[in-house]
C-alpha cells in the first residue's frame, strides 16, 4: 500500500491546486435550501470552465472530450475539488455512469456526437433504472419497450428516484423487452431523449426541502433502434457496465462526518464544559477515529490498486457501508449533545450545526443510493467472504411466471 504521491502525481496535484485556488469558489457556511435553477446554472458555468481548462472527464480519451489521463489523476482531482463549494454533482451520473456505457456500447459516430457535449455539461444525462417495485432487485423492472416492424421502440412504464431527470436532455434506460424469458435475459438498454413528448418528469420534494430526484413516466415515448445500447436481451450485462462504473464513481473519498465531528469536539462548549472533556464525547471520538482511520487506509489500498491499473473491488462497498452510517450517527449524536437548541441555529454552533442538520436530513438517502446497507452486506458476504448466496426463488423462471404480481 502506498500513501504518497509519486513525483508525477504530486506535480499534477500542485497544478490543479493552483488552478482551483484561482477558479473555484471557497466553501461557505451552509446557506440552507437554495433555488435549484440558479444552482444548476452556476454548476453549468463552473463545469464549462473545467472543460475549457482540460480538467473534465479525466480518464476519457481526448477525442471524446476527456483529459486522456489515468484513473489515479481523476481521484486526485476529486480529492482536491472536494475542498471547494462547486456544485458539479449534477453531472456525476452522466459522466460517471452513462458516459462509460456509451463508450463501451455506442457506435463511433454516436460517441463523437454525444460524449464531448456530456463532458462539457452542455447535455446532462440521467440513469433510469429503479422503479417502484424494482430498486435493489433492479432486474425485476417492468417498464416495457416494444418494437414496431423492426424499427422504432415504444416505451411505457414508470421509473423513480431518477437523480437530475428534471435537468436532463438524455437518459440511459433499462427496459423489459421480453417477459417470457428469465428476468435477467429479457432486458434491453437504450438511451432516450428526455425532452420528447411521452416523457413526463415529476420532481420529488425531499425532507430537507431539496428536489434531487424524480418520478419519470413514459407514455408511448419513442426510441429509434439505433439508440439501443448493446444487443436486444443484453440489457443486464449493459447495466452491469453502468453499475460497475457507478461503484468506481462512488469509490473516492466518501464524506463520513469525522473532520466536522473533530472540529465540534475541539471547539464546542456544552452545558457541563468543553465537549472534549466529556467522557461520552471522548468515547465516541475514539470509536469514530478508528473507523475513519480504517476507511482512509482501505481507501489508500484501493487507490494503490487503481494506480497499478486495477479496479476497485469490494472496498468500495465497505467504504460506503461504514462511511454513510457513520455520517448519520455523528449528526444524530452531535445534535443530541447540543440539546434542544439543535433544532434552531444557536449562535455558538451556527455554521457547524447547519452541516449536521443537513447531514441528518440527507444521510439516510446516502445509505440507500447506489445499493442499500443490506445490499452492500450481501455483496461483501458473497464476493469477499465467499459465503453461500442467498436463496433466489426466481432463478431460471420466465419473468412472466414469477409469482409476485402481474407481468404486463
Ligand atoms: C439519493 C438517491 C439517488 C438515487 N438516484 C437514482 C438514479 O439516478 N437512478 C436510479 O435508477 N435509481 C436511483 N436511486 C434509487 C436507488 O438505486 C434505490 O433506492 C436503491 O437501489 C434501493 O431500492 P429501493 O429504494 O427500491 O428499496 P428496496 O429495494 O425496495 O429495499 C427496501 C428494503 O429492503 C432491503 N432489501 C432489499 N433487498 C434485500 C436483500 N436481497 N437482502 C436484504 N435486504 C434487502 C433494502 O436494504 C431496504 O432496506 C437513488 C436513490 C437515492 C436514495
Amino acid at each position: 500500500m502506498d500513501f504518497n504521491d509519486t513525483a508525477e502525481q504530486a506535480a499534477f496535484r500542485a497544478e490543479i491546486r493552483e488552478w482551483l485556488s484561482v477558479n473555484a469558489t471557497a466553501r461557505q457556511p451552509n446557506q440552507g435550501v437554495q433555488d435549484l435553477g440558479s444552482v444548476f446554472r452556476r454548476a453549468k458555468e463552473w463545469y464549462k470552465k473545467v472543460y475549457d481548462a482540460g480538467y473534465a472527464c479525466h480518464t476519457w480519451p481526448k477525442e471524446y472530450g476527456g483529459g486522456g489521463r489515468s484513473q489515479i489523476e481523476a481521484v486526485i482531482w476529486s480529492q482536491e475539488v472536494a475542498n471547494y463549494a462547486e456544485p458539479d454533482g449534477y453531472f456525476v451520473i452522466g459522466q460517471g455512469n452513462c458516459g462509460p456505457a456509451l463508450m463501451a456500447l455506442a457506435t463511433e459516430e454516436e460517441k463523437r456526437r454525444l460524449l464531448p457535449r456530456m463532458a462539457s455539461a452542455e447535455d446532462v444525462w440521467c440513469q433510469l433504472f429503479s422503479e417502484p417495485g424494482a430498486g435493489s432487485d433492479v432486474a425485476g423492472l417492468r417498464t416495457r419497450a416494444v418494437q414496431a416492424d423492426d424499427s422504432d421502440w415504444r416505451i411505457n412504464g414508470q421509473k423513480i428516484w431518477t437523480s437530475g431527470a428534471q435537468f436532463s436532455q438524455y437518459g440511459v434506460i433499462l427496459c423489459r423487452t421480453d417477459p417470457d424469458v428469465s428476468k435477467y435475459r429479457g432486458l434491453t438498454m437504450f438511451y432516450i431523449d428526455m425532452e420528447q413528448a411521452g416523457v413526463e418528469v415529476r420532481p420529488i420534494v425531499q425532507m430537507d426541502g431539496g428536489q434531487h430526484f424524480n418520478e419519470v413516466y413514459f407514455n408511448d415515448a419513442v426510441v429509434p433502434d439505433s439508440w439501443r445500447l448493446g444487443e436486444v436481451g443484453g440489457g443486464w450485462s449493459a447495466a452491469l457496465t453502468v453499475l460497475m462504473n457507478e461503484r468506481m464513481a462512488i469509490s473516492g473519498v466518501q464524506p463520513n462526518g469525522f473532520s466536522e465531528f473533530l472540529q465540534f469536539c475541539l471547539s464546542a462548549e456544552l452545558a457541563d464544559g468543553p465537549a472534549i472533556d466529556d467522557p461520552v464525547v471522548r468515547d465516541r471520538l475514539a470509536d469514530w477515529y478508528c473507523k475513519d482511520a480504517g476507511l482512509r487506509n482501505a481507501n489508500s489500498r484501493m487507490l494503490t490498486a487503481i494506480s497499478q491499473g486495477g479496479i476497485p473491488g469490494a472496498e468500495a462497498s465497505l467504504g460506503k457501508l461504514v462511511g454513510a452510517a457513520m455520517n448519520q450517527e455523528i449528526a444524530n449524536f452531535v445534535l443530541q449533545e447540543i440539546g434542544p437548541e439543535a433544532a434552531v441555529c444557536d449562535e455558538q454552533f451556527a455554521a457547524m450545526q447547519a452541516n449536521f442538520q443537513k447531514a441528518i436530513l440527507f444521510s439516510p438517502g446516502i445509505r440507500l443510493a447506489g445499493g442499500t446497507d443490506e445490499v452492500m452486506r450481501n455483496i461483501i458476504a458473497e464476493q469477499v467472504l465467499g459465503l453461500p448466496q442467498e436463496p433466489r426463488a426466481d432463478k431460471g423462471i420466465p419473468f412472466c411466471d414469477i409469482p409476485t404480481g402481474s407481468s404486463s
